[in-house]
């Protein structure tokens, strides 16, 4: 029920931690984290914030980006294997997903005949198995696919993928569940609410229902799904609230 993501030049497992821990107020029944290292990582747990903590404790986590999840079960018990972020087919991408994919028995159909294996019962995991398929079968780059992919499913999501192969590469997404940026110096941070957001930056954008946020670099890119590019809206968060 929670996303905190980072991209920049700080230690993202610390920011996104922290930032789990400050949605926990949310509800969740497991956390997990994908960070590259350069190796894409992914670590999660049924459970509390603090028992993916401590899973990682001894776990090599020195990266500059990363994305963080709390889960509310909606497809597949509460487990260790349904917890995100989930991988796609080839072990490139990593997604967490807030929400719900109502079409994904359909979608998985399609995959499972093309091959595909999964690991979980998450409509989540249908997604990044999806958007890696259409990367694959169109030859497009991997903005262009989660544009696409997006342009099929049914249902509400916030999103945020990384990919091993780019890992300069952040990109984010919501339709119906929210997502807020926070604009650091040289800096991302990336949540459902902006109470993780708040000790780092006031400057935030908040995406809106169907667009796509590309962060690439120092520099963040929006566009919705139909392709039409918009400038990021900058608000400023009243600090002393
Ligand atoms: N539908 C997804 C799942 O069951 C995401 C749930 C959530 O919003 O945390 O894994």
């Amino acid at each position: 029920c929670g996303i905190v993501a980072y991209k920049g030049h700080r230690q993202a497992e610390e920011i996104i931690i922290k930032g789990l821990q400050r949605l926990e107020y949310r509800g969740y029944d497991s956390a997990g984290i994908a960070l590259l290292t350069p190796e894409l990582s992914i670590y999660k747990k049924k459970g509390k914030v603090a028992e993916l903590q401590a899973h990682i404790a001894d776990q090599n986590t020195q990266s500059t980006i990363g994305i963080g999840h709390t889960r509310w079960a909606t497809h597949g018990e509460p487990n260790d294997v349904n917890a995100h972020p989930h991988y796609s087919q080839t072990k490139d991408l990593a997604i967490i997903h807030n929400g719900i994919i109502e079409n994904y028995a359909s979608v998985k159909k399609e995959l499972v005949a093309h091959g595909h294996e999964f690991t979980s019962e998450t409509d989540t995991e249908v997604l990044i198995h999806f958007i890696e398929y259409i990367q694959q079968s169109n030859n497009v780059d991997l903005v262009e696919a989660v544009r696409l992919a997006l342009k099929r499913v049914v249902g509400a999501y916030a999103i945020a993928i990384i990919s091993k192969n780019d890992p300069d590469l952040m990109i984010a997404a919501r339709k119906g569940s929210p997502l807020v940026i926070g604009l650091g110096k040289n800096e991302f941070f990336l949540a459902s609410d902006a109470t993780p957001i708040v000790e780092y930056t006031n400057e935030v954008v908040y995406l809106n229902d169907n667009e796509i946020a590309v962060i690439r670099g120092n520099e963040l890119h929006i566009k919705n799904t139909d392709d039409v590019v918009s400038t990021p809206e900058i608000t400023l968060l009243d600090l002393e609230l």
